[in-house]
């Protein structure tokens, strides 16, 4: 019997840095709205795992539809922004969220509640003022991977997991944080699994 199988055991809220996704070879397109905030946007809420596997475009039968999400759209505009080229209004980048990971946790949240608990997540964890408070600044300098997680860590009470990309010099740089949730994206938690250290002990923070 399948009847004990769980579609998913927790989410990752993903959190790009948009300075990092912007100063890579590939460069970057601000969306059609203009330039967003010097902020931490979503990149998304993607069910995972205990054995860091994950499931993938779950429902077919499922498309992204906007007028699901009218009452967000604002909001997504403002702190899930699509930085990828060509300029978009973000519509590309939601529905590609929503057809590779949200339709995977739609035993639990529909469209609707999907992006909203992605929203409210967001707002509840202010990740770039925790850094600021600790003196970590997008500033282009170089900061320990360490003081960066125990930052998080103390203000959180989780561990998060740091992802770094390269930029154009060839410089480490963090470029997603990834905090854990549970089933319901509601609460976070401790991470029952964590990616591969993509970092070193020292990391640029660039600045937007
Ligand atoms: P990348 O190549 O940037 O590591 O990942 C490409 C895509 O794979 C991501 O945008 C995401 O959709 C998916 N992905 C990578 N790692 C994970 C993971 O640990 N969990 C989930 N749910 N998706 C992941
Ligand atoms: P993932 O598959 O990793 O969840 O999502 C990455 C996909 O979303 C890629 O195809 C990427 O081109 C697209 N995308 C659109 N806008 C953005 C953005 O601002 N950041 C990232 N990381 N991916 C974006
Ligand atoms: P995807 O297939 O997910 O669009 O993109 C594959 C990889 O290329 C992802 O890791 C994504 O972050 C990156 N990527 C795609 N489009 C862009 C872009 O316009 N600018 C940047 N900097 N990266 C991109």
């Amino acid at each position: 019997s399948t009847s004990l199988a769980r579609d998913f055991d927790f989410f990752y809220l993903v959190l790009q840095w948009p300075g990092s996704y912007c100063d890579t070879a590939n460069s970057c397109c601000y969306p059609t709205s203009g330039k967003p905030a010097a902020d931490f946007g979503i990149h998304g809420l993607w069910p995972n795992y205990n054995d860091g596997s994950y499931p993938s475009n779950c429902d077919p039968n499922s498309p992204y539809d906007a007028s699901k999400v009218r009452d967000l759209l604002s909001s997504m505009r403002e702190k899930w922004p699509s930085l990828a080229c060509p300029s978009s209004d973000g519509t590309k980048f939601w529905t590609h969220e929503w057809e590779k990971h949200g339709t995977c946790s739609e035993s639990v949240l529909g469209q609707h509640d999907y992006f909203q608990a992605a929203l409210k997540l967001k707002k509840q964890v202010d990740v770039l003022q925790i850094l600021q408070d600790a003196g970590i600044q997008p500033d282009g300098g170089d900061y320990s991977l360490k003081s960066i997680v125990s930052a998080i860590s103390e203000a959180i009470g989780y561990t998060p997991w740091i992802e770094c990309n390269t930029d154009e010099a060839g410089n480490r740089q963090l470029y997603q944080v990834y905090l854990c949730v549970d089933t319901s994206a509601a609460e976070l938690i401790e991470c029952p699994v964590l990616p591969r250290n993509s970092c070193g002990s020292r990391i640029e923070f660039p600045s937007f």
